[in-house]
């Protein structure tokens, strides 16, 4: 019997994307499920992963439907700040180091696969570009010591295949070179609008005949005769498979045994034309250092830069708090752009989730069987969102996929390696 679970504030401040949306962006209000519906496989959340489960499922002809408590892509989704990295916030050589090169090396094959996947999606969903675009990241060695442990890490990337180069690329400009001399220059990832891409890829699965009911939160989650019976709004949807896609606090007593360590992060986004002109728009960059700083640029100008994390997990509203928050990092903005001046149009504070072992859960639960966990912790949330798309398609076609027992929901993630040189707390979240 689901237990009501108690709903926890996601984010506070002033956020930028949502300011982005136009009418013709909008995702049409959906009703409410009222009906009793059949179908393959239920998605219970409508946020980012929903959204990547749903347009993946349609795109594979398997009928779905989206049980969303409020509306969609409006919860953890819109506090995104949208890097999507194939790199991890647990670097290469660390989980190589832990768990052996053959399986880090697979984990990050696949986390590249899945940008490159969300990049085909999203362009089959109608994507021009302002939802996702491909771009370069840097990562910036951010002392002296960090610099070998940077240069080990693109050796193992460059003799694994990964797209990397040493150095930052002659398009930087060499204020920002001159800060941060050593960096590894990676290729092949992406820069999204969050909520923006989430509803093309949701107006996609509807288009493919996924059904998305809004305001109908799901309260009872019951297997019943080997199907499953998910009780929402005032309907009931019977499906062979259900996803929980709820983010990071458990929206299901189904999923109340995941535990994400919970910790709030900060963002900003500067004032509209302030990217120095001589920064490549495609072009993000993070540092070694945990807590990371990072920051993005944005279609309209804009840096969207973040950091700061602590180990406190609701959002702080607090303005003169969120103020002090956000000169700190503007601060952390002008060592790289020294001759720019900078100010936080947007400043806001987001609930993010982590795993002891720096890995999402994902899979399906090994004690209810047709229940398939997606929660994506840490600061490559999206790419993980992706990431469970793949395998859920594999476990729905019958097949072992090569990271089930890697990101089983039910490992015991703290027994699975603490984090190696990060300390407890880092800062891209992302
Ligand atoms: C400040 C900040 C910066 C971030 N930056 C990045 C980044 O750069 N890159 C990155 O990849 N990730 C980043 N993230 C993480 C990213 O936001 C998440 O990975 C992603 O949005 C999670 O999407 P989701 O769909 O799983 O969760 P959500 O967007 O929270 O959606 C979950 C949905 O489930 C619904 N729900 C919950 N319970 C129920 C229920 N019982 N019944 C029905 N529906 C229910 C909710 O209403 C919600 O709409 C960042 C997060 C924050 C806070």
């Amino acid at each position: 019997m689901e237990k009501k679970t108690a709903t926890r504030k996601l984010f506070d401040g002033t956020l930028y994307w949502p300011s982005t949306l136009t009418p013709s962006d909008g995702l049409d209000a959906h009703p409410s499920l009222r009906e009793k519906v059949v179908t393959r496989v239920a998605i219970i959340g409508g946020g980012m992963t929903g959204a990547i489960l749903a347009a993946s499922l349609t795109r594979a002809g398997i009928p779905s439907v989206i049980l969303e408590s409020g509306r969609a892509a409006s919860a953890s989704t819109a506090a995104s700040t949208g890097l999507l990295q194939f790199s991890n916030d647990i670097m290469l050589c660390e989980l190589a180091e832990r768990i052996g090169e053959a399986q880090a090396v697979g984990f990050y094959e696949q986390c590249r696969q899945s940008v490159a996947m969300l990049g085909l999606l999203a362009e089959a969903a109608g994507s021009k570009g302002a939802a996702l675009q491909p771009a370069t990241s840097l990562y910036a060695a951010s002392s002296d010591e960090d610099e070998k442990r940077l240069l080990c890490e693109y050796k193992l990337l460059e003799r694994n295949g990964f797209p990397v180069s040493w150095g930052m690329p002659k398009s930087v400009p060499a204020s920002l070179s001159a800060y941060k001399p050593v960096a590894m220059t990676a290729y092949g990832d992406a820069l999204a609008n969050p909520p923006l891409l989430a509803r093309t890829l949701l107006r996609a699965a509807v288009a493919g005949g996924c059904s998305l009911y809004e305001n109908s939160p799901v309260r009872e989650v019951k297997r019943r005769g080997g199907k499953w019976t998910i009780l929402a709004g005032e309907g009931e949807v019977t499906a062979s498979h259900v996803v929980v896609a709820t983010g990071y606090v458990p929206g299901v007593a189904a999923a109340a045994q995941l535990k994400p360590i919970l910790r709030r992060t900060y963002a900003l986004a500067t004032q509209p034309g302030s990217v120095p002109a001589d920064f490549p728009a495609d072009t993000m960059l993070w540092e070694t250092a945990r807590p990371y700083f990072y920051f993005r640029t944005t279609p309209d100008g804009r840096i969207v830069a973040g950091g700061l994390d602590e180990d406190r997990p609701d959002p702080t509203g607090d303005e003169t708090f969120l103020a002090d928050r956000s000169a700190m990092l503007i601060a952390d903005l002008s060592r790289y752009f020294p001759n720019a001046e900078f100010r936080a149009d947007y400043a806001w504070c987001g609930m993010f989730g982590e795993s002891a072992d720096d890995l999402p859960f994902i899979g399906e639960d090994r004690e209810q069987p047709g229940l398939f966990h997606a929660l994506g912790c840490g600061g490559n949330g999206t790419v993980y969102s992706t990431l469970a798309a793949r395998m859920l398609l594999a476990s729905i076609a019958g097949e072992k996929h090569p990271l089930a027992s890697l990101l089983d929901p039910r490992r015991d993630a703290a027994s699975s390696g603490s984090p190696s040189s990060a300390p407890a707390t880092r800062t891209r979240l992302a």
